[in-house]
């Protein structure tokens, strides 16, 4: 494989530290050994999180362009979007973003607090866009692209999580290679690695990063977009252009790309009674925490999956958290006793 040919504007302060979850581990009966590998404090850039792993590959072409503002879309409280701004506002670059209503969720604050508070104050521009959840191709970007050209500007367009652009799975086949460097220094291998999808590149790229030592299948994506079968196609898809990208030297097959589809409810960005519970586990028995947009629903599935010995006994798993912890402020009546 060939990372090292492509340009990387580094954003991260460089390899993420691993730790283990031993209460965790314990409190699932001792037989998996949990570590958790922390994408969520992997910069100083507006607490950090996975899309600034994707971002530092795409960073040199927008700045090869000559491009003067960074134009992207999400959620309302959209962590990718809150990335994007950091990186804008690190580098002097205008920012613009299309947030789109795509969650079912109405605290009071939802519009105010964490990410969209966030992406505001580091200047970013925020036009609220009313339209549902999708991974697809948005016609409000595209306007918000015309737009910045129209009046002088040099936009680079950035897709929904950086996820289907040319260069958005090399983030994470780097962190694979960054894993097994890892793993050889602490002496061990996992067995598993659990992370959540819902743009897809993230899984895509350690697909293709663990595809190299034979352990593609061994990521087991947890979806929380709720339309798995789209999400299941963009990761394929992206892993498949990515080993082509990297010279894998072998195909991407479906059976590689495993996706857990029973989390997810009740919707995108709507946590389930099960987990709010798995949340709160990591955090009384951790002090980590996690999201109900996303982490929450990976550890749920996780626990889950171990739980019920689908993760079995005696394996070492690694729990790719993310980041996402913003998001939490616009759920607090969800949180208001604990
Ligand atoms: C974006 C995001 C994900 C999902 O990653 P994709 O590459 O979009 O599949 C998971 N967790 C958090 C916290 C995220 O911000």
């Amino acid at each position: 494989m060939h990372l090292d040919r492509f340009p990387r504007h580094q954003l991260t302060f460089g390899p993420t530290p691993i730790e283990p979850l031993n209460r965790l581990s314990a409190h699932l009966g001792g037989k998996v050994r949990i570590f958790a590998k922390r994408e969520d404090c992997n910069s100083g850039l507006a607490f950090g999180g996975n899309k600034l792993r994707k971002l530092e590959y795409l960073i040199p072409e927008a700045l090869a362009q000559g491009a003067d503002t960074l134009v992207t879309i999400g959620g309302i409280q959209s962590n990718h979007t809150r990335q994007v701004a950091a990186v804008a506002a690190k580098l002097g670059l205008g920012c613009r973003l299309v947030q789109e209503n795509w969650v079912d969720y109405h605290d009071a604050v939802y519009d105010r607090v964490g990410n969209i508070l966030l992406s505001r104050l580091m200047g970013a521009r925020v036009d609220l866009v009313d339209a549902g959840f999708g991974i697809a191709f948005k016609q409000s970007w595209e306007d918000a692209l015309e737009d910045v050209r129209r009046s002088g500007g040099r936009p680079y367009a950035i897709p929904a999580g950086a996820s289907d652009h040319p260069l958005g799975g090399l983030g994470f086949v780097g962190f694979a290679e960054e894993v097994r460097a890892q793993e050889a220094a602490m002496g061990l291998r996992f067995d598993y690695v659990v992370v959540c999808s819902v743009t897809g590149s993230t899984q895509a790229g350690m697909v293709v990063g663990f595809a190299a030592d034979g352990r593609a299948d061994r990521v087991i994506g947890i979806d929380a977009s709720a339309t798995p079968n789209e999400t299941h196609a963009q990761i394929l898809r992206i892993a498949r252009h990515t080993a082509d990208t990297v010279g894998l030297g072998r195909p991407i097959t479906p059976e590689d790309v495993v996706l857990e589809r029973a989390y997810a409810y009740p919707s995108y960005g709507v946590p389930s009674p099960e987990t709010n519970a798995a949340m709160r586990l990591a955090a009384r028995l951790e002090g980590l925490i996690t999201d109900p947009v996303y982490e929450g629903k990976s550890m749920q599935g996780m626990i889950d999956l171990i739980e019920t010995g689908r993760i079995p006994a005696g394996s070492t798993v690694l729990y790719a958290h993310l980041g996402g912890v913003p998001a939490i402020n616009a759920y607090s009546f969800q949180y208001r006793n604990g």
